[in-house]
């Protein structure tokens, strides 16, 4: 996640070029582009405020740039700052903007430029909202909406390295981040998480492609492969931060998730209390717990209660695999 540090780093001795590169003549731009796309995006120009439906568009997909079509931009750090521009906490990669010193109109601020083809995107501040702080301020005019498969769920049910190993074998899924969400503190740590006084929960974060697998299938294997009856526990594992909890992002997720609850009840002897709640921030957790299963298979937690659950998983859900089993 880049911080404003980064960013005077890379104004100051830029960031690296993504390896695509688009080149084109000022008479090249003005052929393919709008008049008011070529004024802003290779003039240096900037939108009216409020001139843009974007600034209320919070659907999920991508951002990218309106000369050569790189994504630079999610949906997902996208935010309403009031200013009446489209403003996101983060690009989509780290090299997906460069960043130019700009002495323009008396003030000292960072222009954001695409790093494909140095299109004048808008400015970045140090003003945006945690945890990176950061305010892209974007001209809607220099981007175009591009509608994708790819979505992200959020979800807890108890140790988070439980959790990431069941859901990295799922085909569908591309990503699985071990965090913490759910809290009321920025950037927590373990320790802090562990102390149950955050109020975060050990979770999961799924980037998923729903062409290959739905919400509702995930939140159904989520809620039968952990305990969804035991209040702030699984198993062993007592606290707050184990608890059950799914992060809906939108009132159809929401839905769904209340429709999920209700179809599997009856599997349980016991009342699902799974926690439903609106998802606002996920923070990744520290560097060693992420593939914790993958890169520690022989711990005894890997071997004790990782394995039995994940064997149990396997065999529910084999047909939903990245590698099905070969039939015999
Ligand atoms: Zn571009």
């Amino acid at each position: 996640m880049l911080n404003w540090l980064d960013v005077l780093k890379f104004a100051n001795n830029g960031n690296p070029k993504p390896d695509r590169r688009v080149e084109k003549t000022d008479y090249e731009w003005q052929a393919i582009l709008a008049p008011e796309e070529f004024r802003i995006t290779r003039q240096k120009g900037t939108e009216r405020a409020h001139s843009s439906e974007m600034c209320n568009l919070f659907e999920p997909g991508r951002y990218a740039c309106i000369c050569c079509d790189t994504e630079l931009f999610d949906s997902e750090e996208k935010f309403e700052s009031g200013t009446g521009w489209p403003s996101f906490t983060q690009p989509i990669q780290e090299n997906a903007i460069a960043y130019h010193k700009d002495k323009g109109f008396g003030m000292y601020r960072i222009e954001t430029v695409c790093n494909t083809c140095d299109a004048h995107l808008g400015h970045v501040f140090q003003d945006g909202p945690p945890p990176g702080g950061l305010r892209f301020c974007i001209n809607a005019v220099a981007l175009k909406k591009v509608d994708t498969n790819i979505r992200k769920l959020t979800i807890g049910g108890g140790c988070f390295w439980c959790t990431e190993a069941i859901f990295q074998e799922l085909a569908g899924v591309i990503k699985v981040e071990s965090g913490y969400s759910g809290g009321n503190t920025q950037n927590p740590t373990y320790r802090e998480v562990t102390s149950g006084h955050t109020g975060h929960a050990e979770v999961v974060q799924v980037t998923y492609d729903k062409s290959v697998i739905s919400y509702e299938t995930l939140l159904k294997i989520h809620l039968t492969t952990h305990n969804p009856t035991t209040l702030n526990r699984q198993g062993a594992d007592q606290g707050t931060q184990y608890r059950s909890i799914i992060f809906y992002r939108n009132d159809d997720e929401r839905k769904i998730a209340l429709k999920v609850i209700e179809e599997v009840q009856p599997s349980f002897d016991d009342m699902i209390v799974t926690e439903m709640k609106k998802f606002e921030a996920f923070c990744e957790a520290e560097l060693y717990h992420q593939d914790y299963y993958k890169n520690n298979p022989n711990k005894a937690y890997c071997q004790a209660v990782i394995n039995p659950k994940l064997a149990k998983f396997r065999k529910l859900y084999h047909k939903k695999l990245k590698q099905a089993p070969v039939q015999t």
